[in-house]
């Protein structure tokens, strides 16, 4: 005989909103809900394969980023080490073992030198979901702007809204300084984009569970709400600190003064501050201390002298010029540059101060007019002399100053 109450999570009829009978058994709408999660996290693991991350050893992680990110060798290891821990924390099965703490990373260096290119690297490797946000965007609750939650709504996308597999995703971070406490006196006016905003980030670095709203933007009253627990996330923040080296090379003044001074003065390399960098130094800078303890893997990226450019252009597993190449195969012509050619390339970068950043917007000024017109000609070979690099760039500045 059938019995009039949800045969799985046994609320009588009176209670559950809607009550769907079956043969044998009823089932009442939030057991239906319960189960087409289940089913849906089943199946997901099933297709796509993804049964969480994978545990591989640093030095395996540092040889993969080696391929794609040219030099910082230090932020490498030092990531390498940090990705590693959280994920054998992740690994951790017995309760009662010694609890690791998560390694929340941050990266100071300055714009265009790899930082969200390290982040990218890794996550692709572990096959975990990865986003990015902006920390510029990110604003107190209730103010313009986007709420600290929206974090994770770009997880959860990234994840196909599979929760269990976005909460062991990596977020990054970018432009995290830009929430630095303005000024050495919060107490002034509200510093809406600043302290404020550190506060709200600290709860998801500490790891908490927070409702987040699936379609992102601002959180709404009757919006339903997705638990994601943050525990498990690994967080990379990026910042340029622009100023910061000054900060450093204040404190590594001061102590040097006095007994020693100039054996050790004379180890400091003046030309790269940020290898020096310091809690104490993102503390006088405007992060607040609980921020800070809550990252505690602190990394520097080096800025890109002529030579890392230049090798940047030719030599990561998707450089560049091998992604030239590769497009002009594809129509049958063997494309092939002078040395000179990217000695141009790089020095027009250098000149523009365009970092490595700029390498791409040089090289299709370069490009795309050979883009256009090669794939129609009967032609096998397509050389780029330093002249024809050099000619095109100028035309296309040219007609760039003509437009504006
Ligand atoms: P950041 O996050 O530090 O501002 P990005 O990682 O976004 O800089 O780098 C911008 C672009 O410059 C990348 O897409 C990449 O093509 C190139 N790039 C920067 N640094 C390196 C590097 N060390 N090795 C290889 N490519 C790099």
């Amino acid at each position: 005989m059938k019995k009039d109450f949800c045969s799985f999570c046994g609320r009588p009829r009176e209670e559950a909103p809607m009550l769907i009978s079956g043969m044998h058994a009823d089932i009442c709408n939030d057991c239906v809900e319960q189960a087409h999660i289940i089913v849906t996290e089943e199946l997901t693991y099933k297709q796509t394969g993804k049964t969480g991350f994978k545990l591989i050893k640093p030095a395996d992680i540092k040889a993969h980023l080696d391929q794609y990110v040219i030099g910082q060798d230090t932020a490498k290891k030092v990531l390498s080490v940090a990705v590693y821990n959280h994920y054998k924390r992740l690994s951790q099965k017995v309760a009662d073992e010694v609890e690791i703490e998560k390694s929340n990373i941050m990266l100071v260096g300055e714009t265009g030198t790899g930082k969200t290119l390290l982040a990218k690297t890794i996550a692709k490797l572990l096959d975990v979901p990865f986003a990015i946000v902006d920390a510029t965007v990110l604003t107190e609750a209730g103010y313009v702007g986007e709420d600290i939650e929206s974090l994770l709504v770009r997880l959860l996308q990234a994840a196909d809204y599979n929760v269990p597999l976005a909460e062991q995703g990596i977020v990054f971070i970018d432009e995290i300084d830009k929430i630095a406490r303005k000024g050495d006196n919060p107490s002034i006016t509200r510093d809406v984009s600043g302290e404020g905003v550190q506060q709200g980030l600290l709860k998801l670095l500490e790891g908490s569970v927070v409702n987040v709203p699936p379609q992102g933007g601002r959180k709404h009253p009757d919006q339903k709400m997705i638990p994601v627990d943050t525990k498990n996330i690994l967080f990379m923040c990026g910042g340029a600190f622009e100023g910061i080296d000054k900060i450093i090379a204040r404190r590594l003044n001061t102590q040097v003064v006095g007994f020693g001074t100039k054996e050790r003065t004379a180890e400091i390399n003046r030309d790269n501050f940020l290898q020096y960098v310091a809690p104490q130094d993102l503390r006088t800078y405007g992060l607040i201390p609980e921020i800070i303890g809550r990252i505690p893997v602190l990394t520097n990226l080096n800025p890109l002298d002529r030579n890392v450019l230049r090798q940047i252009l030719t030599e990561p597993k998707n450089a560049l010029i091998k992604q030239y190449t590769a497009l002009f195969k594809i129509d049958g012509i063997d494309l092939v540059f002078d040395d000179e050619t990217y000695d141009f390339i790089v020095d027009k970068a250098i000149e523009y101060k365009l970092g490595a950043r700029g390498l791409r917007s040089i090289c299709e000024s370069i490009m795309v007019d050979a883009m256009f017109e090669y794939p129609s000609k009967k032609v096998k070979k397509l050389h780029i002399t330093v002249d024809f690099a050099r000619e095109r760039f100028a035309h296309a500045h040219a007609s760039v100053r003509s437009v504006s």
